[in-house]
């Protein structure tokens, strides 16, 4: 209320340059000029009443000359707007050359949006997932000009040493970022995750073990310490990053992911016994090829008229009813996790090991056998730690909808400061303070 009246009372007495001034918004500026093209503002402006001191001799310097700096600026009034700014360029009287103005409060150097067009910009990307182009077109502007400003800001928050505190239960899990190059090869990374948190802590490239030991040998002694429960996906490199970084940690295998396996050996068995049965992959009339949505989905999913359906198919398309075995072992490998009694998931756990690999059953099933009993003390973990890989999924979920939006950015980079902005849970209060890198 006082605030408004204040400023009432200086347009009042203001001419309008001051007025402009006040619109533009930029404390010690001069406005020169205003125009409006059609479709966009222009507005050039300088600085007044400062005069810096030679960087290297401390003398006194002279205007030299003027350059003509365009910046994206704020939409404004529902227009784009681009900020001309005319810019200094000194030169020091003694003769060691010349130097450009800096003024944070208008822009960062280098960067080709102002100062409070790239804040905006960072929270569209980073926090609110908004994809680079949209925001770009919000601009009127490139998408390098909104990319290299949201890296320069939020790379200050992403390495914020507070970004992060103590963490117990930590997940290992790969992603498929993009694909690069004229072969399509498969760019992977590892995310590491606070399970419990449901916080992204960091990407590292790749997929090997080499990444995550690396960050974690970068973390204190101390940190690592703290870790008690370390999930991970059945495989090997993280198995192996877990072993030699944080040897006393728990492993817990994924539910998720062992889940998931059981279901890709059902998926092998019926394409193997369809090939062997019609001699052809998959047909859409074929009974095994029309039953494949209904084997990998939840048994208690399926309403009576599906259930029936499915052991029609069956009978139709499995005569050796190997596809109803390795059906049988994916749904014995999910009641795993209905057990609640740690001693009981233990027995339950081994026994299933062995059946599997009995040599009665379909060879895609001894396979889930040979793994279940390799990762048997993993898997029992979990009920003893109950760190559900819940967290780590919607982590996962997060990435993947920054992954939607991201499409094309090839930039480890880039792609690093954007999974992090958005799910690595910076400290946005922060963004108000920082000077862009
Ligand atoms: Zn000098």
């Amino acid at each position: 209320m006082f605030k408004a009246v204040e400023i009432r009372e200086s347009l009042l007495v203001a001419d309008p340059i001051a007025m402009c001034e006040l619109l533009v918004g930029l404390g010690e500026v001069t406005v020169l000029d205003v125009t409006d093209t059609g479709s966009r503002l222009r507005v050039t402006v300088e600085t007044r009443g400062r005069r810096p001191e030679c960087p290297a001799c401390e003398a006194p310097v002279v205007v030299k000359d003027r350059d003509r700096v365009e910046l994206t600026d704020l939409p404004c009034f529902g227009q784009p707007a681009v900020l001309v700014w005319r810019k200094i360029r000194w030169g020091c009287l003694r003769g060691c050359g010349s130097f450009t103005e800096q003024a944070s409060e208008i822009a960062a150097s280098r960067l080709r949006l102002t100062d409070r067009a790239a804040r905006w910009a960072t929270v569209q990307v980073g926090r609110h997932g908004r994809s680079v182009s949209e925001v770009a077109k919000d601009l009127d502007c490139s998408w390098h000009a909104v990319m290299d400003a949201v890296a320069a800001y939020g790379q200050v928050l992403i390495d914020d040493p507070n970004r992060f505190s103590d963490v117990a239960a930590l997940g290992l899990d790969e992603t498929l970022r993009c694909r690069l190059g004229k072969w399509r090869r498969q760019a992977w990374t590892t995310q590491i995750v606070d399970v419990e948190a449901g916080q992204l802590l960091d990407v590292v490239e790749g997929r090997s073990a080499q990444g995550p030991i690396d960050w974690l040998a970068n973390q204190s002694q101390a940190w690592r310490d703290r870790i008690e429960w370390a999930t991970l996906d059945l495989s090997g490199p993280y198995r192996k990053v877990f072993d030699t970084m944080v040897p006393d940690a728990v492993q817990v295998a994924d539910p998720f992911h062992v889940v998931r396996l059981a279901n890709s050996k059902l998926d092998e068995c019926r394409r193997r016994v369809q090939n062997e049965t019609l001699g052809h992959r998959g047909r859409k009339d074929d009974p095994l090829y029309r039953a494949r949505r209904l084997l990998t989905k939840a048994h208690e999913r399926l309403d009576e008229r599906g259930d029936a359906k499915l052991r029609g198919l069956l009978r139709a398309g499995d005569p050796h009813g190997e596809v109803q075995m390795t059906w049988h072992a994916k749904e014995t490998t999910r009641q795993i996790y209905q057990i609640t009694d740690c001693d009981l998931a233990a027995e339950f756990v081994h026994q299933l090991a062995d059946d599997l690999r009995d040599d009665s059953m379909p060879e895609e099933a001894r396979s889930l056998g040979r793994t279940i009993a390799r990762w048997r003390d993993q898997i029992v973990a979990w009920h003893r730690a109950r760190v559900s890989n819940g967290p780590t999924e919607a982590v996962n979920n997060l990435v993947k909808r920054i992954k939607r939006v991201s499409f094309g950015i090839t930039n480890f980079r880039n792609y690093r400061i954007r999974a992090l902005l958005y799910a690595g849970k910076p400290n946005w209060d922060l963004l108000a303070t920082v000077t862009p890198r």
